[in-house]
């Protein structure tokens, strides 16, 4: 028994992980609502002899599914949210909702919780073969487009119990992530002052747009003074009125703030309330900060991406079919100029690996919450043709195609041969937590979700 058996017993299963994956992209369902998707996934891991427990961490819609006992207790983290107003039919290369105004899985969610799952049945596998010791835990995860399900899974000590965490990302290539993505906040800024006739009695009136205003230019003259790799951006969620003729006693702004690094996060987040308690104090107004949620960003883990890049190296890449090609080329035609249009339609070779890992990621995923309780590994394939951008009708179409498919088998195998070198070799995890301790340094993790906010909260203050 060894890799190469368990990367055989997947491709022979291949069709059961397909089907499902199918299944979840019809059903398309969105943050916090993915109930008969996470019920198929839990269905299906039942079958394979996993325990489920379905509603974990206060939400309805998360799930554990567990096999084995003992050291090493290896987590694999899936998806299963779609995007909403991205419902598109499958293999056609013009846009064509299913059903006008639905949801579809623009972000390869339905691919990305079959891969994660096919890993930890792979090594379930492995261990009952074998008779190693060992306990494999499927997380389901949701809401992680804008609803920041594995935070509140953190907050909750779900991933407490882990030597090691793996998952993985549709995409245009074969990869391991070149840097870590970036800790975000969401943060509700509102201010308060007085109202009266703007002419007649402009005086009386305290202006909280002005504040509001004030603050914006602020954080304008801010961004001149942070690390390039950080971002500030905002939405003007309440303007006071629209009658001129009236001083607005109220405006409030949704603010995002990200960087490379939580405790970098916590410095511009405070220089960003100073700002705003200043315009505050410039206006004679009151101002009210509420950090609505956030996540981490990835502590990437060397000793962990090491091996996984080196199982993504040595099992065999996809082969893209003609028809593959074919299709690929009409899709990557409606996103991407002819003179830019790459002679592969599909990455097929690994791109080499960033091990130092400096190349920050202008995203943020709650996968980051993860990776600062437990050492953390993903990789990403190749599902969509190159210049296929997530999030769009175009990552829909493809998502039910031969090559996504492959993509994610690929995928469910890198996953499975790292947990089981993994597991062959203990020294590796120690080295892990060795690197997760001096990359988070004297920050020990931190929820960015307030204790109080709960994820019907959440979801009401942020669509
Ligand atoms: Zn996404
Ligand atoms: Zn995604």
């Amino acid at each position: 028994m060894d890799k190469r058996t368990i990367i055989q017993y997947l491709e022979e299963r291949a069709s059961d992980f397909y089907t499902l994956s199918d299944k979840i992209w019809e059903n398309a369902e969105i943050r916090f609502q993915e109930k008969q998707s996470a019920q198929d996934y839990a269905d299906f891991l039942k079958a394979e002899g996993f325990t489920t427990t379905v509603g974990i961490a206060g939400l309805k819609t998360a799930f554990r599914a567990e096999w084995g006992s003992g050291k090493p207790v290896i987590g694999f983290l899936g998806e299963y949210d779609a995007l909403p107003g991205l419902s598109q039919k499958a293999g056609i290369s013009v846009k064509e909702p299913l059903t006008t105004g639905g949801n579809g899985h623009g972000c390869g969610h339905n691919l990305l919780g079959v891969g994660a799952l096919m890993g930890a049945v792979g090594f379930k596998h492995y261990l009952e073969t074998t008779g190693k010791t060992g306990t494999v835990v499927f997380f389901g995860c949701p809401a992680e487009e804008g609803g920041s399900g594995k935070t509140f899974m953190a907050r909750e000590g779900c991933f407490d119990r882990l030597d090691a965490a793996f998952s993985w990302h549709p995409d245009s290539h074969n990869m391991l992530p070149p840097g870590p993505v970036l800790a975000n906040n969401v943060v509700r800024y509102s201010f308060t002052g007085k109202a009266s006739h703007a002419a007649a009695a402009p005086e009386a009136g305290r202006s909280a747009l002005d504040a509001l205003e004030l603050m914006n230019i602020g954080v304008q003259f801010l961004r001149e003074h942070i690390p390039s790799t950080s971002r500030v951006h905002y939405a003007i969620t309440d303007t006071g009125g629209i009658s001129p003729n009236i001083v607005q006693a109220y405006a409030s702004a949704l603010y995002q703030m990200r960087a490379p690094y939580a405790p970098e996060l916590a410095d511009l987040y405070e220089r960003v309330n100073n700002i705003a308690k200043g315009a505050a104090m410039m206006t004679d107004t009151q101002v009210e900060i509420k950090l609505l949620k956030g996540t981490s960003n990835t502590v990437l883990i060397p000793a962990l991406d090491e091996v996984m890049y080196n199982n993504m190296c040595e099992i065999p890449n996809p082969v893209a079919q003609a028809e593959d090609i074919e299709f690929a080329r009409e899709i990557v035609k409606t996103q991407t100029p002819a003179d830019k249009i790459s002679e592969n339609a599909f990455n097929l070779a690994p791109l080499p690996w960033n091990k130092a890992g400096n190349i920050p990621i202008p995203g943020s995923s709650d996968t980051g919450d993860v990776s600062w309780v437990c050492p953390l590994s993903q990789c990403a394939t190749s599902t969509w043709p190159i210049g296929t951008a997530a999030h769009s009708w175009q990552a829909v179409a493809c998502g039910k195609s031969d090559f996504a498919h492959k993509g994610m088998l690929y995928a469910g195998q890198i996953i499975a041969a790292t947990a089981i070198d993994v597991c062959e070799n203990p020294e590796i995890i120690e080295t892990a937590w060795k690197q997760l301790r001096e990359k988070t340094g004297n920050h020990p993790y931190h929820c960015p979700i307030p204790s109080e906010v709960t994820p019907k909260l959440l979801e009401s203050e942020t669509t």
